[in-house]
């Protein structure tokens, strides 16, 4: 039997807003589509949260015994800046910017994505479109659109009609926004939009002179809107209807509520049975800009070389910290939760390893059973990581425990707690194992803060010839020592 068919998963579909009881359309099959990243510069460590979120929810419905097809998109055209309908591709854009052929951005940004993904030991998706290579598909979805009626053709440009389209079908089912605030949110302030209400949206653009991203169309020479490339390749892979559609909350709308009009307009379905978003990240308390300096990227936050944090983070160790909130709630990175985070990883990678040296006793005074239970109970409800996590750490005491003699496992029930551990551990939470990582870096630390002391102690004594000799050896091995007011401390790069 399979577990899915003894453990009751809930999940919190944005749609209703309310905890629902998943049951997929095709059990054991589960399609889930993800809003991949516009592969145009770095990821932003936001979007890497949205991409672990996922990643730990694709492994648990696998780990359920469902058969899941998981389609996360790269999109490598249509995006333009501002997410609106005019201005630059912001690939063609990086493109001119730096003299390169935007396929040479989109191939740096997408092994680049991929790379980081992996070191958070991310599972790749089933399949990972893009839209470049769904042209023709998306053309063929355009014509659907505009045999129903609902969308409309000026000067080679093809828009979605949105006031005609939410006389049959409420426009703004998932953001909960009606079209009167829409419209009067909207400023056409020069009147010159080709567009028939300013609250339609564009399926097909026109390419100016100065756009190089460009494919030819029955309506001119142009590319597609941002929003069909989702619409496209969730039903190419997922069919019409399917489980799961994520992403971050940011893109509930428009992109969220342009998907669905677009499905529903090509074929009449709500294409979607459960809308999953998750929260946004901040940083020591405000939210990241590069504008305002109060940015991290992922491969610094590994290395530590950003001015903003002490030291240096393994990306398990980030992915623990990321874990300790619930998907849908906000989380704020910082120093002291990071290395709050470190230690408590360090704690579980430590009890892992002492479960080995437990000797089985005659009898048990842990219940392992009914601990099990609790932690599938944790993820059952709309994948409760942080609780889950709270119940690893009693188990965690309960093992130091019984290193100390003061608690006690039968054979079975250990043999039950190694199996349940590694599996919500690494094959759920999808933590590495990386406990010869902490001794070495354990290690490293401890060899760093012995050359510190000396340096400082040849500064002490004005033996520049030495500290700076300290200092260069070090940086020729990769080492950066950075002076702070509390000290030294060291990054590796
Ligand atoms: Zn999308």
């Amino acid at each position: 039997m399979a577990l899915y068919q003894d453990q009751q998963l809930k999940v919190t579909n944005s749609l209703s807003g309310k905890k629902e009881t998943f049951v997929p359309l095709n059990s054991p099959n589960v399609g889930m589509y993800v809003c991949g990243p516009t592969v145009y510069s770095d990821v932003h460590l936001g979007n890497c949260r949205t991409f672990i979120s996922f990643d730990m929810i694709y492994r648990y419905l696998s780990h359920l015994g469902y058969k899941v097809r998981y389609v996360r998109n790269i999109t490598d055209a249509g995006h333009l800046e501002n997410d609106a309908d005019e201005g630059e591709d912001k690939i063609a854009k990086k493109a001119r910017l730096e003299q390169l052929e935007p396929m040479e951005i989109v191939q740096r940004y997408t092994v680049d994505f991929r790379n980081i993904m992996s070191s958070f030991n991310a599972l790749p998706p089933s399949i990972e479109p893009t839209a470049t290579g769904h042209i023709v598909e998306q053309i063929a979805m355009i014509e659907e659109i505009m045999d129903k009626g609902l969308a409309y053709e000026v000067k080679g440009s093809v828009y979605f009609d949105v006031n005609k389209y939410n006389k049959e079908t409420h426009y703004g089912i998932l953001s909960g926004r009606n079209i009167e605030e829409l419209i009067s949110g909207t400023r056409d302030l020069d009147g010159q939009s080709e567009k028939r209400s300013p609250i339609d949206f564009a399926l097909w653009k026109k390419a100016s002179p100065m756009h190089i991203m460009r494919w030819p169309s029955p309506w001119s020479v142009g590319f597609p809107g941002w929003h069909l490339e989702c619409s496209v390749m969730s039903s190419k892979y997922l069919g019409q209807e399917f489980d799961i559609h994520g992403g971050g909350m940011d893109l509930k709308f428009p992109h969220h509520e342009c998907e669905i009009a677009q499905n529903h307009a090509a074929n009449g379905k709500h294409a979607v049975k459960y809308w999953l978003h998750t929260n946004m990240l901040t940083l020591n308390g405000q939210r990241m800009s590069k504008s305002t300096g109060n940015t991290v990227l992922p491969g610094e936050l590994f290395t530590g070389n950003n001015k903003l944090l002490v030291k240096g983070f393994a990306p398990s160790v980030v992915r623990f910290f990321m874990m300790q909130a619930h998907y849908s709630s906000m989380l704020d990175f910082s120093n002291d939760a990071l290395l709050a985070a470190e230690k408590g990883y360090f704690r579980l990678m430590d009890a892992l390893k002492n479960l080995d040296k437990i000797t089985p006793a005659q009898s048990s005074n842990f219940d392992v059973t009914a601990w099990r239970q609790k932690c599938y109970d944790a993820m059952n409800d709309d994948f409760n990581s942080p609780i889950l996590i709270a119940h690893i750490f009693d188990a965690v005491k309960a093992i130091n425990a019984a290193t100390d003699g003061k608690q006690q496992f039968n054979k079975q029930d250990l043999a039950l707690l190694k199996e349940t551990l590694s599996g919500f551990v690494f094959d759920i939470l999808g933590l590495a194992n990386t406990a010869e990582t902490n001794s070495d870096s354990k290690k490293l630390d401890a060899a760093m803060n012995v050359l510190i002391a000396m340096r400082n102690r040849a500064r002490n004594d004005k033996n520049w010839a030495l500290s700076d000799a300290i200092r260069d050896e070090l940086l020729a091995n990769g080492i950066v020592l950075k002076d702070g007011k509390d000290g030294t401390t060291y990054s590796v790069e």
